[in-house]
């Protein structure tokens, strides 16, 4: 596969958050594997941007802040990608800070009970996060492996952190109407991430998308992995109704996922209304 030259991967995640890499080492991946602009969106922390905006200067990459915030409609969770935002609007840090609590007091209930079934401590669990990173079920999966109790996070996911084993259970998160009205009023670009993935295609209806456009929903994440053709032919419709931004993305999670820096990627004027539209922060663009 070649990465068209100057390519923009709108989604990747690095330690901060679940991902492999230091924000410096994630743009370093980026420059190598040709890419023109990155965006950092560690899940519900901005905590990376600085490091990232840092080495992105230093090395001549274009760097969009974001994040990836979780939300919840119902039992289902939605992701909702977030671009130059104020990362000190005080709504957005409340909510983000209590959604990382929460997942950290869900994580340690989580390990609790697989801890009754397996050898599996908290403070592994801790020590693989990091200070300060936003705790989740890839952590777990990194301390399961560690354990030697299985051999990746795919399956640590395929068994003792999927749903149907009773051991994981949901952390606080805003509903997505909330998450999009944040991230705009923070003078931010709200992007759906993933929204038709398998088997959960149909959680985010048409109606339900057109809400969140009223919200402020700025654009669809349509090429990505997970999302499923059918799903993607609908956003495309859907996106054209009502002029929205579309993005390509990888969702890069360093060696914690196969999927591959640049294996999608957004179109430069797709980027441009982002570049456009987002007030609250600065991109770093090399020129
Ligand atoms: P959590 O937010 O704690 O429920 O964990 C969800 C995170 O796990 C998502 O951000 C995904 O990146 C990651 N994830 C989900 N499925 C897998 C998988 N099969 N392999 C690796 N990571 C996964
Ligand atoms: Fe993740
Ligand atoms: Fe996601
Ligand atoms: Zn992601």
């Amino acid at each position: 596969m070649s990465i068209p030259r100057g390519a923009a991967d709108l989604h990747a995640h690095s330690r901060i958050s679940d991902g492999t890499q230091s924000p410096a080492e994630l743009v370093d991946a980026a420059k190598e594997a040709g890419l023109g602009t990155l965006a950092l969106t560690d899940h519900d922390a901005t905590a990376g941007w600085s490091e990232a905006v840092r080495r992105a200067e230093e090395v001549g990459l274009g760097l969009i802040p974001g994040m990836e915030l979780s939300t919840r409609l119902g039992h289902q969770s939605v992701h909702v990608l977030g671009y130059l935002f104020d990362p000190e609007d005080p709504t957005l840090v409340a909510e983000t800070e209590r959604i990382r609590l929460s997942r950290l007091t869900r994580a340690e209930g989580i390990v609790d009970r697989i801890g009754a079934d397996y050898p599996l401590t908290w403070e592994s669990v801790l020590e693989i996060a990091g200070a300060g990173a936003t705790v989740g079920r890839p952590h777990i999966a990194d301390a399961l492996v560690a354990g030697g109790i299985v051999s990746d996070r795919a399956e640590a996911f395929g068994g003792i952190l999927h749903p149907s084993r009773g051991y994981v259970f949901p952390h606080y998160a805003p509903d997505p109407l909330t998450g999009v009205q944040a991230i705009r009023a923070a003078g931010g670009v709200p992007v759906v991430a993933h929204p038709v993935t398998h088997g959960r295609d149909n959680v985010l209806t048409d109606a339900y998308l057109s809400d969140l456009v009223d919200a402020g929903l700025g654009g669809v994440e349509i090429e990505h992995r997970e999302n499923t053709e059918e799903g993607k032919a609908r956003l495309r419709a859907l996106a054209a109704r009502h002029d929205l931004i579309v993005t390509g993305s990888s969702d890069y999670h360093g060696t914690g996922k196969p999927n591959r820096l640049g294996e999608n990627t957004t179109d430069p004027s797709m980027l441009e209304r982002i570049v456009e539209s987002g007030t609250g922060s600065a991109p770093t663009l090399p020129d």
